[in-house]
Formats: structure tokens, sequence, C-alpha cells
């Protein structure tokens, strides 16, 4: 079994996909490991460490790939990286399928096994594969970083023979992964944090963090949770009455870290102009959302928007990516963890049980094919 692990094209894609302790990982489990030249650099990681954890360096992307039974990303290969890769080769990334259906379809015409990690279920089993709660919690800590960095103020209250600086009051909209260790973060950092989310469950998270909740508790508010665990839609009414709170709340803030999103739908508008307006120069918000539409009117993707009052919004692309050599780090794990369900320890090869629930959930494209259900080509 030859496993490469490939170079990033994208420009905006520090991470990658192994890290030396992985490399190790998947030799003891009989591979050979072959590493594209500089594809950990950006994640502070030189071919000499993957070297020493056992790999060979290929100066090409070509020659990496080249007899590769398994190809490591992180993103999605470009569609002219597909000819490098061998028919029947197992293509492991975060392949971000929804709305990109061509690319799906360019994986299956070249007869690779394209496996997509952010569609592994969320189940007791698969947590240590789970890439979504992984890059989140770090997107959650890099958030009030960031936001902290923008606030030209200290975050926590400080007594000082010049006198007491007071702490900073952090407002997080959007209590899953990402929110939780947004909390945990901003409350380590010494702040004043208030939290909110649709989900009724998130009120007790939240206290338990130190941090107070704030949300419209109405009917509809105690049916919000999906089976799932994730928020659903709310209506018109609500959204006007968590608007009317969220007004009065903001506009005491000085850091606001947005977090929230429903699946398959766009990121709820939660902070209007107008709050953005009613908050105090110097004050900053921080959009976690924003590569979905955004929670923050007025945030625009990949900048830091400065408004006429002095008030920042935040919109960085790939938060998880502004800690490379963590993300890289979990997310290799994430990988190692799936990819060993994947192998036989005896014959030391690739053994797909094709009717495993982790691989039917990840699976998009087999044999000349796109096979996930969620996916298939439209039949008018
Ligand atoms: P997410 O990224 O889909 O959404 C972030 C948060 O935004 C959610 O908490 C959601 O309720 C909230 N939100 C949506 N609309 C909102 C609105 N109008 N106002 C305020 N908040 C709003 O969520 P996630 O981080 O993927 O987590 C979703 C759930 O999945 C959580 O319950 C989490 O604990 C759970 N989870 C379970 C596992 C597992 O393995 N069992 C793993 C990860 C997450």
């Amino acid at each position: 079994m030859r496993i490469a692990v490939l170079s990033e094209r994208d420009s905006a894609e520090p991470r990658v996909a192994a890290v030396p302790e992985t490399v190790k990982k998947y030799k003891a489990l009989g591979a050979d490991v072959v590493v594209q030249a500089g594809a950990g650099s950006r994640a502070g990681i030189p071919d000499g460490e993957y070297e020493a954890a056992g790999a060979t360096i290929a100066q090409s992307a070509e020659d990496a790939a080249r007899d590769a039974d398994l190809v490591l990303r992180v993103r999605r290969p470009a569609d002219e990286e597909l000819p490098l890769l061998k028919r029947g080769a197992v293509v492991i990334a975060i392949m971000d399928p929804y709305g990109n259906e061509a690319a799906l379809k360019g994986m299956a015409d070249a007869g690779v096994s394209a496996f997509s990690m952010e569609l592994m279920p969320r189940i007791t089993r698969a947590q240590v594969m789970d890439v979504l709660s992984s890059q989140a919690n770090l997107a959650g800590y890099r958030a009030v970083v960031d936001g902290a960095s923008e606030y030209g103020r200290a975050m926590p209250m400080m007594m000082t023979a010049a006198g007491t600086v007071p702490a900073a009051r952090v407002f997080v909209m959007g209590v899953g992964v990402a929110g939780l260790q947004a909390i945990a973060t901003a409350r380590r950092m010494g702040a004043v944090v208030t939290a909110t989310d649709v989900r009724p469950a998130t009120k007790e998270q939240v206290e338990s963090l130190g941090a107070k909740f704030v949300a419209v508790e109405d009917e509809e508010f105690k049916q919000a949770e999906t089976s799932g665990g994730y928020a659903k839609e709310m209506s018109a009414d609500y959204q006007k009455k968590q608007a009317e709170l969220v007004k009065g709340h903001i506009a005491k803030q000085d850091i606001v870290i947005t977090t929230a999103l429903i699946p398959g739908r766009p990121a709820p508008k939660l902070v209007s102009e107008e709050m953005v307006a009613s908050m105090k120069p110097g004050s900053v918000l921080v959009d976690l959302a924003v590569e979905r539409g955004g929670n923050v009117v007025g945030a625009k993707p990949g900048e830091v928007v400065v408004t006429d009052k002095g008030v920042k919004i935040v919109g960085h692309l790939n938060v998880p990516g502004r800690l490379a050599a963590t993300a890289s780090s979990l997310y290799a794990r994430n990988l190692y963890a799936f990819i060993e369900t994947l192998v036989d320890k005896e014959s030391k090869a690739l053994a797909i049980k094709w009717d495993d629930e982790l691989v039917k959930a990840t699976n998009l494209t087999r044999d000349g094919s796109v096979v996930h259900a969620s996916f298939q080509p439209k039949t008018e």
C-alpha cells in the first residue's frame, strides 16, 4: 500500500494532510508514505521531519501520486491534478461537495474513489474522525485571539497603580463547537462573557463555562433543536424578538464573535447594520460564518472592514488555517483514525468495507460514478 501526501495548490490553504506523527503510524500499518516536497512548509513542517518519520520525499505531485493507492489532501484535488492519480486510487479530503457537482463528476470520470471527511457521521464511534469539530474548535479559539488583537484595549480587568482597567465584554452568538471554544477562550483571557443560541441545550453548556446565557426562551425556542442536534431555521417572528433582545445587549459589547450556522441554509443574519452602528468605536465583530454568507451585515470575506464609526468587522477566511500547525496535526489524526478502519491489518492492504456506515456516509465516487445518495445527478 502506497500513501501519497500531496501539497495544497490553493494559496489560501496552508494546512497539510499528514504530519510526522501520522506518517509513523501509516508506516506501522505497513504502508509506504510519499510526501510531495514542501507539503508541510506552510504548517511549519520541513521535508526532513517527514523523512525522519520514514517518508520518502517526491519532487513533484506527479512523482508523489504515481501508483499511490491512497492520496491524502486537505482540499479536493483540482481537475488538472486528476490525471496524475491512478484509476481506482482512494482520495480523502475535505471535499466541499455541496454545489460542486461538476467537480464530483470529474473525480468519478477519473475513476478515483473520493471520500469527503466533512460528511463523517457525528456518532460516538466517529468522534475521533470528526474534522468539522476539530477544525471548528480551533476556529473558535482563533476568533477570540483575532478579536483581541484587533481590539485596542486589554481583555482582563487589571488593577494597576495607574488605575483600574475594566474587563472586556465578549458576546458569542451561536454556541456549537466553535462558540463553546470561543466562550472558554474569552473567559481564560479574563473577559466578561455572554452567549446566545437558539438551541435550549446550549444554556447549560454556556453556564457551565462561567458565561451568562442571553436568549428569547419562548415555546419556539424549546423546540428549536433537530433530532440531529442542529439548529432549525427560526420563524420571522422569533427572529424579530431575538433581534430586539440582541439590539440592547450588543450596544454594550466590546467584542462580538458570531458562529451561527444552519445545515444546508445560508448563515442567519444576526447583527444588522443598525446594531453595528450602535457599538462603541474601537469595538470588534468577528464573523466566523462569513464563508457561508455571514452573520454580520457588512462583513466581507477575507477582509477587516472598519466602519465610519470605527467599529471593526473581521471576516477572515479559513480561520483554522490561521493555526496551520495545530489544525494540520488534528486533521491528520482525524484522517489516520478513518484510514485505519479501511486497512486490513493482516494483509496490510486497503480492504474497504463498502457497506460500513462511515464509508457509506463519506464515499462520493466509485468505479466511475458518483455514488453518494445526496449528490446524484438530477433527472428531470
Ligand atoms: P453549527 O456549526 O451547525 O452551528 C453553530 C451554532 O449556531 C449552533 O449551535 C446553532 O444552534 C447556532 N445557531 C443557528 N442559528 C442560530 C440563530 N439564529 N441564533 C443563534 N444561534 C444560532 O453547529 P456545530 O458546531 O456543528 O454543532 C452542532 C451540534 O452538534 C451541537 O449540538 C454539537 O454539540 C453537536 N456535535 C456533536 C458531536 C458528536 O460527535 N456527537 C460532534 C460535534 C458536534
